[in-house]
């Protein structure tokens, strides 16, 4: 995966979140569901930026995925 100098900080509108798991397929590495709510979180809040997260983004079907640069 290509990565940049640049960390991005992913949060997820758990609300909006449906559980899908479309975020989890594409990058078992960053979200998982979880056991308590069925909804994605995050494996870890920062994550050195990349073309992938911003797919993950434009994958997910409710636009809950929101990333920032950190
Ligand atoms: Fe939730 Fe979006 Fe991930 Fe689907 S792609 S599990 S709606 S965050």
């Amino acid at each position: 995966m290509e990565k940049t100098d640049r960390i991005c900080r992913i949060s997820i509108d758990s609300y909006a979140c449906n559980g899908c798991e479309s975020c989890v397929e594409l990058l078992p590495e960053f979200f998982r569901i979880s056991d308590a709510s069925g909804k994605a979180e995050t494996v870890n809040d920062t994550t050195p930026c990349s073309f992938a997260l911003d797919q993950a983004v434009a994958t997910c079907p409710v636009g809950c995925i929101d990333i920032k640069n950190a």
